[in-house]
C-alpha cells in the first residue's frame, strides 16, 4: 500500500507501525451532574490545574524545545475563557467532563477555522480535553510502547507535544498523522528529534499494526512492506539530496549572485527559534492573530508590544514585516467580529475592512509595533491584510504615518488588487503577494475545500500570470514586491517566483533549506525561461514540467 502526505522532517525511516489511535471515549451527551454544581465546577478546575501541572512537569523532564511548547500547551489549559465556558456549563447542570468536552470543542472550532499555524494547535487542544476527561473519570490514557531494540514508525490520527515529549530519536523511526500541518507540533518536534515526518496522511492509521513501513519526510511518500531494495534506494536518494542541501548556507541568492533574500513565516514568539535555525534572514510574515486569539478583549499595547519586540530582536539585521490582524472568514476572532450575519464571510468584512470599522483596535496595534520598532534599531514593517483598492491602500498607509511607522506595505491576495497594483503600490512603501488567498478568489474555490485543491495548486497558469503582473508592478515603482503564501515554499515554484522578480520570498521555516538550495543551483537566466515557459503552459501540471525542463538540477538535487 502507498499513501501520500506532506513531508515535514527530512529524511527516510523505517520499521514496524505503532498505531497511536484510542481516544478518551466522549462523555454522553446531555450528561448531568448530582446537583451541586459549585462542587462539580471546583472538580473541573482542579482537573484542568493538575493536567497543566503534569504538562509542566513533563516539559521540566523533557527540556529543551518540548519544555517551551507544553509550557504553551499547559497554559491553554487554563485559559480564562475556557474555564468561563466550563463553569457555565456546569452551572446549567452539565456533568464536569461532559463540560470540558463541549468547551474544549468550541474553543477548538475556532482554532480549525482559523487555519494555517493557529489550526494546528487543534491537536494539543484535542491532546488536553482527553487529558482533563481521563483525570475526571479516572481513566488511563494510551501511550506509547518503551523502546525496543527496533525503532517504529508511530502512526496516529495527531500527536500532542505530550505524546512525544520524552521521546528519544533512537525509539522511533519515524512519524505519519493524519492530520495536521508543516507547523503542527508533531512537525516541530519530529524536527526537534531528528525524526523524518509526514502529515496529512490520508488512511495512515488504516496500516496494520506492526507492518513494515518505509517513509520519505522529503517526498511525503508513505509505502507499507516496501522490498529491500526499495528501502535502499529511498536512503541513497536521501543522503545525495540532504548532502546537496547541507552544502548551501548564508543567504539566498541565484547561482549567479543575485540575491532573494529568504524569510520566515511565523505565528508568534514561539516560531522564531525555528525561523533562525533554518537560516531565515527575517520574517516575511508575522500572522498577529495568535495574540487576539480565544480572548474576550484584544490583548493590551504593552503585550503585543513584546511579542514583536521578541521577533525584531531575533532578527536584528534583516526585515521583520508584521502583518495588522487579519479577523474573519477563515480567521473568525470573538475579539472582533462582523458587523452584521455574513451569508459568505470569505466575502465578508474581514482583514482590513474589519480594522476600518474598529480603528481603535489598529490604532493600539500600530502604536504597539511602533513602541516595539522604535526600541529596537530593527528593520520593521507594516502590512495590511485583505486590501482590495488604492483607497484602501492610501488609508492604511496613512495610519501608519500617523503612529510613526516608517514603513507601510499591502498585501496583494484579492485579484482586483492584483490586477491594478501598481496603483496600490503607489501608495506605498512595499506588497507582499499572498497566494493562498490570492489563489481562492481567483479560483472561486473556499481553500478549506480539500476537494478544491486542483484549483488551489500554486502553478495554475492564472496565478502565475497575476503574480507576474503584481510583481512586475513593484518593480517598475522601484518598490520591493515580496511573496509570502504558501507557493514560496516549493523550491521549483521558488525559482519562478524568482525569475518573475520576487524581491524576497518568505515561507514556513521548514522549507528554507530546500528552497535555498534550489535558487544556489540555478541562474537568474534559467529562474527566468523558468517562469516564461510556466506562463506559457495551459495547466498546472503542464507550468511545472515546463519550469522544471530550464530548472535542471532540480532532479538531482531531489527536489
Ligand atoms: C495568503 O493568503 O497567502 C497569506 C499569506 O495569508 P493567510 O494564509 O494568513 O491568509
Ligand atoms: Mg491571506
Amino acid at each position: 500500500m502507498n499513501l501520500r502526505g506532506v513531508g515535514v522532517s527530512p529524511g527516510i525511516g523505517h520499521g514496524p507501525a505503532y498505531l497511536l489511535t484510542a481516544r478518551v471515549p466522549e462523555p454522553p451527551e446531555g450528561a448531568t451532574h448530582a446537583g451541586d454544581a459549585d462542587q462539580e465546577k471546583e472538580r473541573a478546575v482542579m482537573a484542568l490545574a493538575q493536567v497543566a501541572g503534569e504538562l509542566e512537569a513533563r516539559g521540566d523532564r523533557a527540556g529543551g524545545e518540548a519544555r517551551e511548547i507544553l509550557k504553551a500547551q499547559a497554559l491553554m489549559a487554563e485559559d480564562p475563557g475556557l474555564v468561563v465556558k466550563i463553569r457555565s456549563l456546569i452551572d446549567r447542570g452539565t456533568a464536569a467532563p461532559r463540560a470540558v468536552h463541549e468547551a474544549f470543542t468550541k474553543y477548538r472550532d475556532v482554532l480549525e477555522g482559523v487555519g494555517g499555524y493557529l489550526g494546528e494547535r487543534a491537536a494539543d487542544l484535542d491532546d488536553l480535553r482527553d487529558r482533563v476527561i481521563a483525570q475526571l473519570t479516572g481513566q488511563e490514557l494510551p501511550g506509547l510502547p518503551p523502546p525496543g531494540d527496533t525503532p517504529y514508525v508511530l502512526v496516529a490520527h495527531d500527536l500532542a507535544p505530550a505524546d512525544t515529549a520524552l521521546l528519544s530519536g533512537h525509539a522511533v523511526a519515524a512519524f505519519v498523522t493524519e492530520e495536521g500541518g508543516p507547523t503542527s507540533h508533531t512537525a516541530i518536534m519530529a524536527r526537534a528529534l531528528g525524526v523524518p515526518a509526514v502529515v496529512a496522511c490520508a488512511g495512515a492509521t488504516t496500516l496494520r499494526p506492526g507492518v513494515e513501513v518505509l517513509v520519505d519526510g522529503t517526498s511525503g511518500e508513505v509505502r507499507a512492506r516496501p522490498t529491500e531494495s526499495d528501502v535502499a534506494r529511498a536512503e541513497s536518494v536521501d543522503t545525495a539530496r540532504q548532502a546537496a542541501i547541507d552544502r548551501v548556507t548564508g543567504p539566498g541568492r541565484t547561482k549567479d549572485g543575485h540575491p532573494v533574500p529568504l524569510l520566515a513565516n511565523v505565528g508568534g514568539p514561539a516560531d522564531l527559534e525555528a525561523a533562525r535555525s533554518c537560516g531565515a534572514e527575517g520574517v516575511g510574515l508575522y500572522r498577529t492573530e495568535f495574540l487576539f486569539l480565544g480572548r474576550a478583549e484584544p490583548p493590551g499595547a504593552e503585550e503585543q508590544e513584546r511579542a514583536y519586540r521578541a521577533a525584531l530582536e531575533a532578527f536584528p539585521g534583516g526585515p521583520v514585516i508584521v502583518r495588522t490582524l487579519d479577523a474573519g472568514a477563515d480567521k473568525p476572532l470573538a475579539v472582533l467580529p462582523p458587523g452584521s450575519a455574513e451569508p459568505n464571510p470569505a466575502l465578508g468584512e474581514r482583514g482590513l475592512r474589519l480594522l476600518r470599522a474598529h480603528p481603535e483596535v489598529l490604532e493600539t496595534q500600530l502604536d504597539a509595533l511602533a513602541t516595539a520598532g522604535a526600541g529596537s534599531g530593527g528593520r520593521l514593517r507594516v502590512m495590511a491584510p485583505m486590501v482590495t483598492t488604492a483607497e484602501e491602500a492610501r488609508w492604511f498607509a496613512a495610519a501608519c504615518r500617523a503612529a510613526d511607522l516608517p514603513e507601510a506595505g499591502v498585501m496583494i491576495e484579492v485579484p482586483a488588487a492584483a490586477l491594478r497594483a501598481r496603483d496600490l503600490v503607489a501608495e506605498v512603501d512595499f506588497v507582499s503577494a499572498g497566494t493562498n488567498d490570492l489563489a481562492q478568489y481567483a479560483f472561486a474555490a473556499d481553500r478549506e475545500l480539500g476537494a478544491l485543491s486542483e484549483l488551489h495548486d500554486p502553478w495554475q497558469p492564472a496565478l502565475l500570470d497575476l503574480l507576474a503582473g503584481l510583481l512586475a508592478a513593484a518593480a517598475q515603482a522601484g518598490k520591493p514586491g515580496g511573496v509570502c503564501g504558501e507557493a514560496a515554499a516549493d523550491p521549483g515554484l521558488a525559482c519562478v517566483l524568482a525569475g518573475l522578480g520576487a524581491a524576497s520570498l518568505s515561507m514556513g521555516p521548514a522549507a528554507l533549506p530546500a528552497v535555498r538550495a534550489a535558487l544556489a543551483y540555478h541562474t537568474l537566466e534559467q529562474c527566468r525561461a523558468a517562469a516564461e515557459s510556466a506562463r506559457a503552459a495551459t495547466t498546472a501540471a503542464g507550468a511545472r514540467a515546463a519550469a522544471r525542463a530550464h530548472l535542471t538540477e532540480l532532479e538531482a538535487l531531489g527536489l
